[in-house]
């Protein structure tokens, strides 16, 4: 990369999420998720923070944990 300079937000969005991918899979399990107000400064969706971990997932997520069908590395990492 040598003529195009990257975003630092963007980089510091995949570094969070990075960050946060290590501590869902680094948990003891099972996760002890509970629910987080809104984010309203960014407007963004309402999240769940799991008490052993402190990873975040949002509510979607949650619910596929909740159901058994968790897949923490494919659902934070694909969108
Ligand atoms: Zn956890």
């Amino acid at each position: 990369m040598s003529g195009l300079a990257q975003p630092v937000s963007a980089t510091g969005a995949e570094a969070d999420r990075n960050a946060n991918l290590r501590r869902l899979e680094g948990c003891p399990r099972p996760h002890i998720f509970q629910h987080e107000a809104a984010r309203s400064a960014t407007g963004g969706p309402s999240q769940w923070r799991c008490s052993r971990c402190g990873g975040v997932v949002g509510g979607k997520e949650q619910f596929w944990y909740q159901s058994g069908l968790f897949d923490a590395r494919r659902e934070a990492g694909g969108r």
